[in-house]
């Protein structure tokens, strides 16, 4: 099928998902976007099929006893590849860091740093150079001692310990202590050490309340204990503990996540005194560079990093390399728009989009060659005033000799590329085709295809004319993040779009601030001054919403345990339903033996996940298919009973779009898969996992949540960039939804970088100009034709072009 020097990857038979027997070429060394509505088959394509394969080969050939895991978990289903590069995934989905990463770790620019303290630092007279595990505070090396690296330091007061200082010890004055036999026991010791346990604790003497509460003594004495319920008990020696120590203890080494959480209310945390909040050894911290510690520099925003690298310029051979180095690494990141970010800025903290750019940049100093980069929507999150440089960064990893596959919404980054494969038509079993693969230009002539009319433009939607706002929230004084000493008016009854660039403060004003006064709000009923929330002296006008309502990216669960069907309450429906029939009904089985949640219904092997984890030496755990119930997730029994033909596992592996027609005429179950069909997922299957779920789809499905619901009264909904993984044809059905929102009076306000969306808003909040302590402020508002044409603003032109 190909020559040694063909430069095509040939893809032939692929079947993985609801590919239809596809055979594709695509050009190696050259960026490929891969398009396609939700659900169309991109991602079966892109990363199922083709990185899926060259990860498999990667695999046997480092470690041949890994074929036995292939075989468990599963080849691409594919008839042949040839021509494939070893692949890089930066897939956006399953790849979440663990909360100890930082901006520093996810880019090892944290290693470098450390390097040029170590080597090159000025270091104070007389002191000895440290190696560059002293700066890192995960090490014991670099750890301080007193927090232990955890930078905080957990305290308690009176106040929390006593929160009712009119009981006496005996009524159980120390709210901290455990209840039932050891409660007891301590207050008996109490007693027998010649203490009040019989007056209110305020009116003990304050040095024996500081002792009780407060002292790291642990006496023993001999308890001899009263009548308790008619019972007598023998004399015992009891050792004191005092509430502090107890609580201390409890939350450091309870094994009992409830004892720990309940210890923790009884604690305050505060910036560890000794190292500040930085988590590193004193003689680390005396360490500098150019004038600032490690710590001090790790809080710089990378656009202010490079400023000061560049400035401390010359210095010994040492330092000149190590911050070239530093310089060379820190561009790409900066290029990508993330130059508002700090090395210690914490992973959860990232979005997924950041996190992969992260990444992308961190790439383009491997020095890899020859590999083909699969990237997922790299543009997500991005302002279109960064495509360029996304766009720049995608042809230098192309330059140095790769292959680079994206795939891709963003109609900018897909004019660029130079071959294109367009999958389609539709989502699930109507999609699964490639429709076109070949130059961009020449999608022009393939009919059928979504993508086309979004590419060329043809026929435009016809403008509408902006809604007229039916009041105002007005937020004083906004004070967050960058975002300092802002007013900013969010109209009510319109549809509001929130643009700005990368770090210019969106989220932040409308995730945190906003969302955050709203939901701490007082009740409309009660009397008092303006609210004052975190973040922002002063709102008005919140008494015209009755209800918040916040849908974000975050994942909808954690685990393979909970999925669409969990989550929307669907599964209940369809347990009721399996429940009722009369095979179930003859064994007596109800709802509950048809989850997998709990035991009785579900295969034990797999505990109901329908996956086994497999650990392999020197490689990452995988999971594999459970051996017994082959991913089926129940026990055979379980299985023999059918709805309608469909067993229990069966229902779960149905599309939205399937189930809404096999359990047409049940009300509850057509009422939520009406939803997901609404808001374009009705390619997913019921039991697909929260874990295999991307935050757009995760979002999506928090949105048909909501819209399922009756609603009463005046919502709020917030989104954060809701078109993330949407083809145009896909957001314009979201639109749909999110104007019949407003239509019945509701106000809505999202994030957004895609214009077309910003276009068709009624009103336009523009953030910035820049990122970080460039933006945090408001360029420009009003409605989307005021903003086209507002000077300084750098969304104007890019909305003014999808105006017309
Ligand atoms: P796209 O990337 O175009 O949005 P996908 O490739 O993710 O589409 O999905 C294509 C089809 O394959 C959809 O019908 C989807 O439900 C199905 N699918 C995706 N992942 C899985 C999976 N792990 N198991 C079974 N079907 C899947
Ligand atoms: P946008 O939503 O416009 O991309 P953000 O509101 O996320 O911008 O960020 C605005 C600024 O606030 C940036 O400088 C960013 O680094 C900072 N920031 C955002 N979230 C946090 C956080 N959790 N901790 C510290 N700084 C943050
Ligand atoms: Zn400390
Ligand atoms: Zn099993």
């Amino acid at each position: 099928m190909s020559t040694p020097h063909d430069p095509y990857v040939r893809v032939r038979g692929a079947r993985e998902h609801n590919l239809r027997d596809v055979d594709v070429d695509i050009p190696r060394d050259t960026l490929v976007v891969f398009t396609g509505v939700s659900g169309s088959g991109k991602s079966s394509l892109a990363f199922g099929t083709i990185y899926a394969e060259a990860q498999r080969r990667y695999f046997e050939s480092v470690a041949p006893y890994a074929r036995r895991l292939i075989h468990q978990v599963g080849a691409p289903d594919v008839g042949e590849i040839t021509g494939l590069p070893p692949a890089v995934s930066l897939e956006q989905r399953r790849s979440a860091p663990g909360s100890r990463s930082s901006v520093g770790t996810v880019t090892t620019l944290s290693n470098s740093l450390r390097m040029l303290f170590s080597r090159a630092g000025d270091y104070p007279p007389g002191a000895e150079r440290l190696d560059s595990d002293s700066f890192s505070p995960n090490t014991a090396a670099g750890a301080c001692p007193e927090c232990h690296g955890l930078g905080l330091i957990h305290r308690t007061t009176e106040e929390l310990l006593v929160p009712d200082p009119s009981l006496s010890v005996r009524e159980g004055a120390i709210a901290a202590w455990p209840g039932a036999w050891q409660g007891k026991n301590l207050r008996d010791v109490l007693d027998a050490l010649g203490y009040d346990v019989e007056r209110p604790w305020r009116e003990l003497e304050p040095a024996d309340r500081e002792w009780m509460l407060f002292t790291d003594e642990q006496p023993v004495v001999t308890v001899h204990p009263v009548r308790d319920a008619g019972r007598i008990q023998r004399p015992y020696q009891g050792t004191y503990m005092s509430a502090r120590r107890y609580v201390m203890h409890t939350f450091a080494d309870s094994r009992s996540r409830t004892l720990r959480a309940k210890a923790e209310r009884f604690l305050t945390s505060a910036p560890c005194p000794v190292c500040g909040g930085s988590r590193l050894r004193p003689e680390a911290l005396a360490v500098t560079f150019a004038g600032r510690t490690i710590a001090d520099v790790v809080a710089l925003p990378l656009s202010a990093l490079t400023e000061v690298l560049l400035e401390a310029g010359g210095g010994s051979d040492t330092a000149r390399v190590l911050t070239a180095d530093l310089l060379a690494r820190i561009e790409p990141v900066t290029e990508l728009g993330l130059g508002y970010l700090s090395l210690d800025r914490t992973a959860p903290t990232l979005s997924s989009g950041e996190l992969q750019r992260l990444r992308l940049a961190t790439q383009l100093r491997s020095g890899l060659f020859g590999v083909v980069y699969v990237l997922d929507e790299p543009s997500a999150g991005l302002h279109p005033a960064d495509t360029e440089s996304l766009l720049g960064v995608l042809g230098r990893l192309r330059q140095a000799g790769n292959s680079v596959f994206v795939v891709e919404h963003q109609m900018d980054v897909v004019r660029q590329a130079g071959w294109l494969v367009d999958v389609g038509p539709l989502a699930g079993e109507h999609g699964g085709r490639v429709l076109h693969s070949g130059p961009p230009a020449e999608l022009a002539g393939v009919a059928g295809s979504a993508t086309r009319r979004f590419l060329f433009d043809e026929d435009p939607p016809p403008a509408r004319e902006p809604r007229e706002p039916s009041g105002w929230i007005r937020l004083r004084g906004v004070d967050r993040h960058n975002v300092r000493g802002v007013d900013a008016d969010f109209p009510l009854g319109v549809l509001t779009a929130v643009t700005g660039v990368s770090g210019s403060g969106k989220s932040t004003l409308v995730g945190q601030v906003l969302a955050g006064v709203l939901a701490g709000r007082r009740p409309a009923d009660v009397p008092g001054p303006p609210v004052r929330a975190e973040g922002c002296a002063s709102a008005e006008g919140l008494e015209a919403v009755d209800r918040l309502v916040q849908v974000d990216q975050k994942p909808i669960g954690r685990t393979p345990r909970s999925n669409l069907a969990t989550y929307t309450g669907l599964f209940d429906v369809v347990r009721k339903l399996f429940a009722d029939t009369e095979a179930a009904r003859a064994r007596k089985y109800r709802a509950g033996r048809f989850s997998f949640n709990v035991a009785g219904g579900r295969c034990e092997t797999c505990q109901g996940e329908g996956f086994v984890s497999v650990e392999l030496l020197f490689l990452p755990s995988t999971y594999a298919p459970c051996p017994d119930c082959h991913g089926a997730r129940y026990n055979p029994r379980t299985l023999d009973v059918t709805l309608r033909g469909l067993t229990i596992a069966e229902v779960l592996d149905l599309t939205v779009e399937a189930a809404a027609a096999f359990l047409a005429g049940t009300p509850a179950a057509e009422r939520s898969l009406r939803a997901l069909l609404d808001v374009g997922l009705g390619y997913l299957r019921l039991g697909q996992p929260a874990t295999e779920l991307s935050g757009g789809e995760a979002q999506r499905i928090k949105l048909a949540t909501e819209l399922q619901r009756t609603r009463r009264g005046h919502t709020l909904y917030l989104l954060d960039e809701p078109t993330t993984g949407l083809h145009p044809a896909d957001v314009e059905v979201l639109m749909r939804q999110l104007h019949g929102l407003v239509d019945a009076g509701s106000t809505v306000v999202v994030v957004e970088h895609d214009m077309a969306v910003v276009a068709g808003a009624d009103r336009v909040i523009d953030l910035g100009p820049g990122g970080g302590d460039r933006g945090g402020r408001i360029v420009a508002t009003g409605t989307p034709r005021e903003v086209a044409r507002a000077a300084g603003s750098r969304t104007a032109a890019y909305l003014a072009k999808a105006l017309r």
